[in-house]
């Protein structure tokens, strides 16, 4: 995925540091926007940050300066080397849950090595142990570890009513110099579907907001459905990124229409106004 390397990186990139990213992904970042993805990585070549992109780490040598980490062109033999005085591992984390031995009890793990839950975040084997958050190896992120801990505490109390997580409208946000952010379904998985649907999407750096911020990259993609014009999914790229996702957020969990929102009225000039204006 690789959110908190580039987030790392344009922090230690703005503080003068020299930044190399290796990931193994040839496309990073993939649950966004592969144009908004593009405009991302070349707003960060710009702050002279070096992407290698299809770059897997195979190993780390302390040396006498800091490190040399080697890494290998996917499918490739050759391999490079990148000296560093600070190495950061951003790959991801993996639930500690090895020692406490749940197999034990019958507790199953997933792919992702997180405790298995079903759809009341029950774990497969015992209905009155549940799991969640990062440890169940789903989505990692501060909103649903509370949100699912709301369900799982409703859960314990009325076993009779039990609730299940929607995690359709979930935002994520990359905070990066320009912010990504993105909320429910992707061109690709509408594509897939039977819904007809509609895309707006354009560059919107000429906008007052982004003007401030002398930002070149900024891009939005909203999805929506043809048919009753409700929003299905919106991708940004831009200052004010990570509020402006909210709207989009607020509208598809409330189902408000692209004509109702933008026909609302809305204080200017803020980041949050420029949802009315990508329709
Ligand atoms: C660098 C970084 C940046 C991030 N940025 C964002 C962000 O911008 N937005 C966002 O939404 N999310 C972000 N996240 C993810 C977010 O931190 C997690 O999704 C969130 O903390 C998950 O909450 P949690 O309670 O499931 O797990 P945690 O917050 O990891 O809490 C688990 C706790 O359990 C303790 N523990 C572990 N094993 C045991 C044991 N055997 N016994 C007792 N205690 C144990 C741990 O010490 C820890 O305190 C970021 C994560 C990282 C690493």
């Amino acid at each position: 995925m690789c959110f908190i390397g580039f987030e790392l990186s344009h922090i230690l990139a703005a503080c003068g540091a020299k930044v190399v990213i290796l990931s193994n992904e040839e496309s990073p970042l993939s649950t966004f926007d592969n144009e908004l993805i593009d405009s991302l990585v070349q707003a960060t070549l710009k702050k002279g940050i070096d992407v290698r992109l299809g770059f897997e780490a195979h190993k780390i040598d302390k040396t006498e300066t800091g490190f040399s980490v080697e890494a290998k062109r996917n499918g490739l033999r050759k391999a490079y080397h990148f000296d560093a005085d600070l190495v950061i591992h951003s790959a991801g984390r993996i639930p500690a849950i090895e020692t406490l031995r749940l197999s034990n009890i019958g507790v199953i793990t997933n792919e992702k090595k997180g405790v298995e839950v079903n759809e009341y975040l029950q774990t497969t084997a015992h209905n009155h142990l549940f799991a969640l958050g990062d440890v169940t190896g789903n989505l990692p992120f501060t909103e649903i570890a509370g949100y699912e801990g709301g369900i799982v505490a409703h859960n314990i109390l009325h076993p009779k009513d039990l609730r299940t997580p929607d995690y359709l409208a979930t935002p994520s946000v990359v905070f990066t110099h320009p912010k990504l952010s993105s909320v429910g379904k992707s061109e690709a998985e509408v594509k897939e579907s039977d819904i007809e649907y509609e895309v707006f999407s354009d560059s919107f750096s000429k906008a007052f907001i982004q003007r401030t911020q002398k930002n070149d990259f900024a891009r939005y993609k909203v999805i929506i459905d043809k048919k009753n014009r409700k929003i299905l999914g919106a991708n940004i790229l831009g200052h004010g990124a990570e509020d402006l996702i909210n709207i989009f957020a607020i509208c598809i969990q409330a189902e408000i229409t692209a004509d109702k929102l933008s026909n609302m009225l809305m204080a200017y000039p803020t980041p949050s106004r420029q949802a009315k204006s990508f329709f």
